[in-house]
């Protein structure tokens, strides 16, 4: 198995933005899910990190072929500013192409996709043409190369149509079955722990004892981690119990590449997952200058990585967001990871400290004229159904202070970033 440094997430105690942050990881954290390739048919593809470039293993289109239903023809035998009797010998369909050559005054009845006939260079729709006995009348004014799709238009054999460590999509799987592959390479899946942490913490099922909250945090996290295509194991919630959180560490770092928690990591008496996770390897506290949620834990339990995450849902999932999310998409060897951001509209006015990046839920508000984003109005950080009753976040940058409606600002829509 991989490994990453000893001690990679190591970090002075100096405040860092986003971006520091992000740069950071970017550098240290190295692709854990090379040590094994695995080639899988295109059906078990989607959503898996390609472990090599993808070649064309030849043109495609393979051949010159119609785009339209009509008749191929020879451009040069087309009279100048008036109509052209052809006679009709043969006919190419798709999947059945004509094997003759065109002589002078020819024509080819043809259809969309059929292989363009020897000599012929271009089609005149069948709309256009006028079909006669075993002849066709083609109007003046077909362009030269008309309705004639050329062969590599798409893809040429030898190039690169995918590149290595791009998250495969659908059309991606489109494309590479286009260019000749019915196997892809790719990374094994990384392993993922969840746990929650909290002495407060219920599963929902039973009645809610006093004092206690259901955890959402897990369902969050794990539903978010396995739409990045890692393997989640629930490990369930941890106690408020030095032991108990030493040992379900210790035992889940064996069998996977990263553990995260949420919660449990603040400086309250009863926060034991420093201690643990510190007698088990190490620990660093970064000091991010966001809000929600600071600071982020990242360490490693038995030279397994550690994520920290905060406890209150709404921190938990924008810290998941905007950096483990990255974080795990690098281990796993994937190329793209920082998601799309959209520039809208402010519906809004808004004011904060600067220095601070701040994250805003927002729905997106398309009612005909220019998107538009609204704040939602409760954005405390355990307000579950920010996240809920919302499409995104509006990212707002350090130097920011104030916003104005109207305000152009980034927005990240959630379908960007789950799935
Ligand atoms: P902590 O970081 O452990 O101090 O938790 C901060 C807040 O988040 C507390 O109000 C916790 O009850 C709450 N919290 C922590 N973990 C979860 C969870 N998994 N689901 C829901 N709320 C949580
Ligand atoms: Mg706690």
């Amino acid at each position: 198995m991989s490994q990453l440094a000893d001690d990679c997430f190591a970090h002075g105690e100096e405040m860092l933005t986003m971006a520091e942050a992000l740069a950071i990881l970017r550098q240290r954290a190295t692709i854990l899910a090379g040590d094994r390739i695995d080639r899988v048919p295109l059906s078990e593809a989607a959503g898996r990190i390609l472990a090599d470039d993808l070649a064309a293993t030849l043109e495609v289109p393979a051949h010159d072929n119609s785009a339209v239903d009509g008749y191929a023809l020879r451009h040069g035998d087309l009279a100048d500013g008036e109509a052209t009797r052809l006679t009709v010998v043969g006919r190419s369909a798709a999947g059945h192409p004509w094997s003759g050559t065109l002589d002078g005054g020819q024509a080819v009845r043809i259809f969309t996709g059929a292989v363009m006939p020897q000599g012929a260079d271009a089609v005149v729709m069948q709309e256009d043409a006028q079909a006669e006995g075993d002849t066709v009348v083609v109007p003046p004014g077909l362009k030269p190369g008309a309705n004639r799709r050329r062969m590599g238009e798409d893809s040429h054999q030898g190039d690169i149509v995918l590149p290595r460590g791009r998250r495969l999509k659908p059309q991606d799987l489109g494309l590479a079955a286009s260019v000749g592959h019915a196997r892809l390479p790719v990374y094994r899946r990384l392993r993922v722990a969840v746990f929650s942490t909290g002495d407060e913490l219920q599963d929902p099922g039973q009645p809610l004892q006093r004092g206690a909250v259901y955890d959402a945090n897990r369902h969050i996290l794990g539903g978010l981690i396995s739409g990045l295509g890692a393997e989640v194991s629930d490990l369930g919630i941890l106690a408020d119990r030095l032991e108990a959180v030493r040992t379900a560490l210790a035992e889940a770092a064996g069998g996977h590449d990263l553990l995260i928690t949420s919660g449990g990591v603040s400086v309250g008496d009863e926060d034991h997952v420093r201690t643990a996770v510190e007698s088990l390897g190490n620990l660093h506290f970064w000091r991010l200058a966001i809000k929600p949620g600071r600071p982020l834990a990242l360490g490693q339990v038995r030279g397994t990585a550690f994520v920290g995450l905060p406890g209150n849902p709404v921190a938990a999932t924008v810290c998941f967001l905007r950096f483990a999310r990255p974080l795990i998409l690098g281990l796993a060897g994937c190329a793209e990871l920082e998601p799309l951001h959209y520039r809208v509209a402010a519906g809004f006015s808004f004011e904060k400290k600067a220095g601070r990046r701040e994250w805003l839920r927002a729905r997106l508000v398309l009612d005909g004229g220019e998107p538009r984003v609204e704040r939602f109005d409760r954005q405390g950080s355990g307000i579950i159904n920010s996240l809920v009753q919302t499409d995104g976040l509006v990212e707002i940058p350090e130097a920011v202070t104030h916003l104005e409606r109207g305000d152009a600002v980034d927005f990240l829509p959630f379908s960007e970033v789950v799935s």
